[in-house]
């Protein structure tokens, strides 16, 4: 079948790159193609402006238990692998190193913070370390200047942290791709799929222009992959709750990331501060939240498909409600609504959140830039009537629908090992396994 693909992956963001890069490397499939419908790469949740940057390591996440914790690092460790192996000046703009902090405010955080540290931390980060105020002072100015005396403050340190500007790093993982040959590897632009169907043992992919055949077929569109899941009548108990993030900028105040405790349960990270990795000058404050119904953020036009997606039915309706009875949840969700309001939301983010982290920040420095953050594609399980926390992959027959919220960038090695795993295995190819563990790391069952 002569024009028939091994691989058709839909989407050409960090996950749908770094699966062709990985495919190409180390494998020996000899025909693939990955269509994307804007006229770039990287260009919604993976794009530099719209998230946070940070290469998550496991050890500023409060929220993870000691096992999620030792996961993602081992998952971070292959991006570092994936660096080192550039050769020199390739990596610039692209990964740069930075301080991490996450701020206790008040005896219970610094209790808390402490208890993380004595129990996983210092095991898992031995570099990690507890700073008390006057620490703080010296790393993070800021965050210590015109603080009441009387206001408690703690934090744990990483001093080996990393920012990536992952649209850049999808870009390099494409273009290394590319390097193979139009023989094996084709990349298609401003090309909307719409759906499939399989047609024997194949998979007929149909655009907005054309069909394309395939033995494979992966999507990595960020919240669109469950639209596709269920339009071939798959998952129907699962929904997408759109999370939508905003942030706030200002003039440069921090050095380094300023996380804040996160309580465990809850899929929205806790407001941080960030250096921009683009533009040395500004500080990011954020995300913010909001439910926007669409899948794609500032794109009006993915409302439609939204609604399919969601189902406005009794289970998911119950589901809701379920969630919403979160206390913590619902508290965030009612702060943060205001949050984009201009003027009353700018005070209110202001006192609540970014005030926390930089006590002198006044209300004519922080600026909402409506222009930045993306929709974190959150899963709802109508069957136990709860969020599924963490990143989704549902394997069916010959495809595979990655659903990637936040740390998805800094799994996205991690995720395509997986996905190559099932497609060669699918498709009997090979994968040449030692070239791999000797460039990304041990492969564990
Ligand atoms: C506010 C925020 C902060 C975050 N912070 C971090 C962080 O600090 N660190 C981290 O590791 N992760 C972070 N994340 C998560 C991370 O950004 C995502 O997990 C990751 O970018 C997902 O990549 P993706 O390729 O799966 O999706 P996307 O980047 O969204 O790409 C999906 C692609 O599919 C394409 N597509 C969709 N439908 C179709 C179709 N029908 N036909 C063709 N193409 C289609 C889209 O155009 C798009 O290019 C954050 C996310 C958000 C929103």
């Amino acid at each position: 079948m002569k024009d028939t693909y091994d691989v058709i992956i839909v989407g050409g963001g960090i996950t749908g790159a770094s699966l062709l890069y990985t495919l190409t490397r180390y494998t020996d499939l000899k025909k693939i193609l990955l269509i994307e419908k804007y006229d770039d790469l990287a260009t919604l949740n993976s794009n530099s402006r719209n998230n946070a940057q940070t290469l998550h390591f496991g050890d500023i996440e409060t929220n993870y238990s000691a096992e999620e914790a030792s996961r993602i690092k081992h998952e971070a460790e292959r991006i570092l692998r994936y660096f080192r192996m550039q050769s020199p000046g390739t990596n610039r703009d692209v990964i740069k190193k930075c301080q991490k902090m996450v701020l206790g405010v008040g005896s219970e955080e610094i209790e808390t913070l402490d208890n993380i540290y004595k129990t996983r931390l210092k095991k898992l980060f031995p570099s990690s370390m507890e700073l008390e105020r006057k620490e703080i002072a010296k790393l993070e100015p800021y965050v210590v200047k015109d603080r009441k005396k009387e206001e408690e403050i703690g934090a744990l340190l990483s001093k080996t942290g990393y920012m990536i500007d992952f649209g850049k790093m999808t870009h390099m993982f494409a273009s290394q791709a590319k390097a193979v040959g139009k023989e094996r590897v084709s990349l298609l632009f401003n090309t909307r799929v719409m759906g499939m169907e399989k047609r024997g043992k194949r998979y007929r992919v149909y655009t907005h222009k054309n069909e394309y055949f395939s033995r494979f077929v992966v999507f990595a569109t960020g919240s669109y992959s469950l639209y596709f899941a269920k339009s071939i009548g798959i998952e129907k108990n699962l929904s997408i709750l759109s999370v939508g993030a905003g942030f706030y900028t200002s003039r440069k105040v921090l050095n380094g990331k300023v996380y804040r405790v996160q309580k465990g349960g809850i899929p929205f990270a806790a407001v941080h501060g960030d250096p921009d990795i683009a533009d040395k000058n500004i500080t990011r404050f954020g995300p913010t939240v909001t439910i926007p119904p669409m899948l794609e953020k500032r794109h009006l036009d993915t409302v439609i498909d939204y609604m399919k997606t969601f189902d406005f039915d009794i289970p998911t309706m119950v589901s809701l409600e379920k969630i919403l009875f979160n206390k913590d949840i619902r508290r965030i969700i009612g702060n943060n609504m205001g949050y984009s309001v201009p003027g009353i939301g700018k005070y209110s983010f202001l006192k609540k959140e970014a005030s926390k982290i930089v006590p002198s920040l006044k209300f004519e420095n922080l600026r909402l830039n409506g222009d930045i953050g993306g929709i974190r594609p959150q899963m709802i399980d109508e069957n136990k009537h709860a969020l599924v926390l963490g990143a989704g992959k549902i394997k069916h027959d010959g495809v595979i629908f990655n659903i990637t919220p936040s740390p998805g960038a800094s799994s996205c090695l991690a995720n395509s090992l997986k996905d190559m795993q099932y497609i060669t295995e699918y498709l009997g190819a090979e994968f040449n396994k030692g070239r791999y563990e000797r460039e990304l790391g041990k492969i564990h069952p």
